[in-house]
């Protein structure tokens, strides 16, 4: 760093030692716990630092304060499900209101706009990255509805190592990322946990060689070395992307292509020697062809630029401690051979059966179930799959999908992992459907 050919040169004050100046950068500020700043809002405050605290060791991903009729109910999302856990007393509710907008240095006055901000929380050991979005749910604004998306800096950032998925898939999709050009798809509906992936993907690419960009709406997860910029009404995703190809990037992820235009400019750059990585509201691999079609990408375009395309469902996974072994029915096994496709393993036979939940539970969970698991079918742009993409003809790119030994459709996948211990049986039989 700072390599000098010859002497002291007139501008050796601007030097800096960036090891030195990200420590300092992150040095915790005093002020990222909630304090006392009022009269009387010290229960508040203990509630309000405890309720973060146990948010993040639960994993949760939401915080919600809804203001009920003369009271104040508090829930999580946890593992995609909301759990009321306290019922608190009205008077709590405009402390708390307070306390979040002034962390987010929002305005306290604004009762009728939607507010959104965020803040960092400290953990002790990490930080917590705290979004928040209020909005007023009565005429007068006194009654709230708040809600924290958290995001614990500690988990989040991480690559494709840390996805839970089986090792062909994960071989395949690092030798997609490894290519220099072309985009490499994630699609799935909400809550399926694309944007985990596409980070993961994004994480396994940041290497300080590389330059990396995002177009985000908004920016998910902060990146130490990538350059990241939100959309607003000034900036929409081409706009950005226009920009970004003058900007000598390795690698740019788009946060969603939901339009026609910025699916051209995507495949623009996946075509001009750039690494695409983005999202789609599509169900199948499959689907997303026919998707970028409609979206007037051409399909000797979308052959020849697509790396890969991975299809995610998240679905709660079986509790490791209460799982249950399940064989089928007959009428179940009929339908998984005949209707699903899905071929039996010879190790089912040698007593290697489903598995299924304890809806009652033990003492390490709630319902018989812990955490979540992604069920992704990956597909590949082999010379197979592109020349079926080139005719449009979507029963040619299951055939060629078929033959690629990574490549297990949304409900075969869920049924591998329901042989594995780690879905139910039953969940199992409905994804993809
Ligand atoms: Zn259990």
């Amino acid at each position: 760093m700072n390599k000098l050919r010859e002497g002291v040169p007139a501008f050796h004050s601007l030097l800096i030692d960036p090891v030195k100046q990200r420590a300092r950068a992150h040095v915790p500020k005093p002020a990222t716990r909630f304090s006392s700043a009022w009269r009387g809002d010290d229960e508040v405050v203990a509630f309000l630092n405890h309720i973060f605290t146990e948010a993040a060791a639960l994993c949760a991903s939401d915080v919600h304060f809804h203001d009920r009729d003369g009271w104040t109910e508090v829930r999580l999302r946890i593992d995609g499900d909301l759990k009321t856990l306290y019922c608190l007393d009205q008077s709590a509710s405009r402390f708390i209101d307070d306390h979040l907008r002034a962390k987010c240095s929002l305005s306290p006055s604004e009762r009728q706009m939607p507010l959104d901000g965020r803040f960092r929380f400290d953990l002790g050991d990490r930080m917590l990255d705290v979004r928040v979005s209020i909005i007023g749910t009565d005429a007068h604004g006194d009654a709230q509805s708040i809600v924290c998306r958290v995001i614990d800096a500690g988990l989040g950032n991480g690559t494709i190592d840390d996805i839970e998925m089986p090792s062909s898939t994960r071989n395949a999709l690092a030798v997609a990322l490894q290519a220099t050009e072309g985009i490499v798809l994630v699609v799935g509906p909400t809550g399926s946990g694309k944007t985990t992936t596409l980070y993961a993907c994004l994480g396994t690419l940041d290497r300080p060689e590389k330059h990396l960009v995002t177009a985000e709406d908004p920016v998910e997860r902060r990146l130490e070395r990538a350059n990241q910029v939100i959309k607003n009404p000034q900036r929409n995703f081409p706009t950005i992307l226009r920009a970004f190809l003058r900007q000598d990037f390795d690698v740019c992820l788009v946060g969603e292509i939901r339009d026609a235009e910025t699916a051209a400019i995507a495949y623009q750059g996946a075509n001009t020697g750039h690494l695409m990585l983005s999202t789609l509201h599509s169900k199948t691999t499959a689907s997303t062809v026919t998707r970028l079609g409609d979206f007037g990408i051409d399909p000797y375009t979308i052959g020849s630029a697509t790396l890969a395309i991975l299809a995610q469902r998240l679905e709660r996974a079986l509790c490791p401690h209460c799982k249950v072994e399940y064989y089928p029915t007959e009428g179940e096994l009929h339908t998984l051979e005949h209707e699903a496709g899905y071929v039996i393993p010879a190790s089912y036979d040698d007593g290697a059966p489903f598995h299924k939940c304890n809806e009652a539970g033990c003492e390490h969970c709630r319902d018989g179930r812990k955490g979540r698991i992604p069920i992704i079918e990956l597909l590949v742009a082999d010379d197979a799959v592109r020349a079926a993409i080139a005719c449009k003809d979507p029963g040619a790119i299951a055939e060629a999908a078929t033959l690629q030994p990574q490549f297990r459709a949304l409900q075969h996948a869920a049924l591998d992992w329901s042989l594995a211990g780690r879905l139910d049986f039953h969940t199992a039989m409905k994804v993809g459907k």
